[in-house]
């Protein structure tokens, strides 16, 4: 998917990737399948391998753009469209462009400008993250609902959205 988003994108496609060292003492002393076993060990799993290398990713930036959307879960239907609660934390504005946007909107604006997309969409995952922690939905299922579907819905978030304070310790 890689050599594929980079070939489509028309923008410079950077890799940040976790720190070896602490994935592999992390599954040495919590093992392989541990973000199954508590919220604490998730969060501690999501905290190597995805907050710390975006936060490497977003040091000395001013903005960054995600494609959070408001009807994507409970969690995220206050998204506002410019985000400035980490300003006084890390000076950094969060911008959502699709805040407002409804899933027949993204498929709309995909299909009427030839966007790539990834083809675990075609199978009925409509939120995509590591593979350990998704799966496919079924017909009437959240669109999140398949990230981390053995969690209570309140904790279903990575730590990549949550206001600083509130992130799983690095
Ligand atoms: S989504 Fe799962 S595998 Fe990926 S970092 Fe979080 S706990 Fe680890």
């Amino acid at each position: 998917m890689l050599e594929r988003t980079r070939f489509s994108s028309r923008a410079p496609v950077e890799v940040y990737r976790a720190v070896q060292q602490s994935v592999v003492h992390f599954v040495a002393r919590d093992g392989k399948d541990a973000m199954y076993r508590s919220i604490e060990l998730r969060k501690a799993c999501c905290a190597i391998r995805k907050l710390e290398p975006l936060e490497r990713a977003l040091a000395g930036q001013k903005a960054w753009i995600t494609g959070l959307r408001r009807e994507q879960s409970a969690a995220r239907a206050e998204v506002p469209l410019i985000d400035t609660a980490d300003v006084p934390k890390n000076g950094r504005t969060k911008i959502n462009p699709l805040a407002n946007w409804t899933w027949g909107d993204v498929w709309h604006y995909i299909s009427v400008n030839h966007v790539d997309y990834n083809p675990l969409h075609d199978e009925f995952y409509s939120s995509v993250g590591c593979a350990p922690c998704t799966r496919a939905i079924s017909l009437g299922e959240d669109f999140r609902a398949g990230r981390w579907w053995w969690e209570d819905e309140a904790a279903k978030e990575c730590g990549l959205h949550v206001q600083q304070q509130e992130k799983a310790p690095a």
